[in-house]
């Protein structure tokens, strides 16, 4: 828990916010501003800035957010008609909370190249 981060305090539930899933070492919950009809913010509890800081022992724990990624799109329903998946590390990739995180995007058409 970093006491200055935005996600560690959505995860404790000191900053509220639309929580769609949780578990033991995963928090899903929809982003404040959507750039889909659907958007999903899917982090690990522990305060793990980047996906660079990810340690081996945490292997685990990011296959289990991509199962329950798959999970929640086929429960909200648009794990058939498609959608895209996005981690942004460090600023030139838009990263701009430091909480590693999961963008789960879906309910209309993705563009490629991403902008
Ligand atoms: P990134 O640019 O990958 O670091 O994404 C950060 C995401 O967090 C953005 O899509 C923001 O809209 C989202 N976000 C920021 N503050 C909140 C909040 N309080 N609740 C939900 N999502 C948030
Ligand atoms: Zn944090």
């Amino acid at each position: 828990m970093d006491k200055n981060c935005l996600f560690c305090k959505i995860v404790t539930g000191d900053i509220p916010s639309q929580k769609v899933y949780e578990d033991e070492t995963v928090v899903a919950f929809r982003d404040i501003d959507p750039q889909a009809p659907e958007h999903i913010l899917l982090i690990p509890r522990r305060h793990i800035p980047t996906t660079l800081d990810l340690a081996a022992a945490e292997r685990e724990l990011v296959g289990h957010i991509f199962l329950v990624a798959g999970q929640l799109a086929r429960k909200l329903g648009f794990a058939e008609a498609g959608f895209r998946i996005v981690n942004n590390c460090n600023a030139a990739g838009g990263q701009l909370v430091w909480h590693l995180h999961f963008h789960l995007l879906a309910g209309r058409q993705m563009g490629w190249p991403p902008g």
